[in-house]
């Protein structure tokens, strides 16, 4: 489903809990923590290791692929949790990011009964948890990052600001260009909807109404007059289409004046 972690050959690094008042309190990168990698959440340490790494005595047999099994060896990792020593055993591809395959949690060579479930050990009640947070890369691909973590309190799942931020444009997009497809509809039109953002042509407008030429606050909603809106170079009644090029900002009570007035729902 994901192309290939880009991350899967940089050096070993620690993921940390960042101080309270941190724009994104947990550190991520790629697509999971690869070997060698330590995570720490809220004081809690996973070190994440190679299977073939360990000696062969400490390998539960059950995460030792049998015959008819579809995994090898070569391919399973494990988070062991500094604090209890318990182990947490997972399948990965190439690049050593989990696959959906997960072989059990063990405490020595005892699996525990629930995989995620509480297990006392070092005088702690623990549980093992799957940390998943949305992200995207600078391409504005939205990717995944999972580690299997252990703790005294789950880190739920979360999107990072950017993924946030990402998802709230794209619902304005899909949002404006549904509204115009709507009307466009309701006219009688056909034409060309692009799908586009209203915030970023407000931006690239500079905030400033394209009709009146004055400043419009962005604080303003609709229904207030003075809202922004996006108003059609060319009316999509007069043959315009609703583009990046044909649309521009302005004043909702410009636009209405103009004839053009299409509210758009921010
Ligand atoms: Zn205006």
């Amino acid at each position: 489903m994901f192309s290939p972690d880009p991350q899967g050959a940089r050096p070993a690094r620690a993921f940390r809990t960042l101080p309270a008042g941190s724009l994104f309190p947990y550190e991520i990168q790629g697509y999971s923590p690869k070997p060698g990698d330590v995570v720490e959440r809220h004081g809690s340490v996973i070190a994440v290791h190679r299977a073939v790494d360990l000696p062969d005595y400490a390998i539960p047999w059950q995460v030792r692929p049998h015959s008819g099994s579809s995994w090898q060896l070569e391919q399973v990792a494990l988070s062991v949790h500094t604090q209890t020593g318990a182990a947490f055993y997972y399948l990965t591809d190439h690049t050593w990011t989990p696959t959906s395959l997960i072989l059990g949690a063990f405490l020595g060579l005892k699996p525990l009964d629930d995989t995620f479930g509480p297990f006392e050990a070092e005088g702690g009640t623990w549980r093992w948890y799957t940390e998943i947070i949305r992200d995207v890369d600078e391409t504005d691909q939205e990717y995944t990052w999972t580690a299997f973590v252990c703790g005294k309190e789950s880190v739920p799942r979360l999107w990072t600001p950017a993924y946030a931020a990402r998802s709230e444009r794209l619902q304005r997009v899909s949002r404006a260009a549904g509204s115009y497809a709507a009307r466009m509809r309701e006219l009688g039109l056909e034409a060309t909807v692009e799908r586009l953002d209203p915030l970023a042509v407000y931006e690239r407008d500079g905030w400033i109404c394209q009709i009146c030429k004055t400043a419009v606050e962005r604080e303003r909603a609709w229904p207030d007059m003075w809202c922004a809106t996006l108003d059609h170079r060319i009316p999509l009644t007069a043959g315009g289409e609703h583009t990046l090029l044909n649309v521009q900002l302005a004043h909702w009570i410009c636009n209405l004046h103009k004839g053009d007035y299409f509210p758009v729902d921010l």
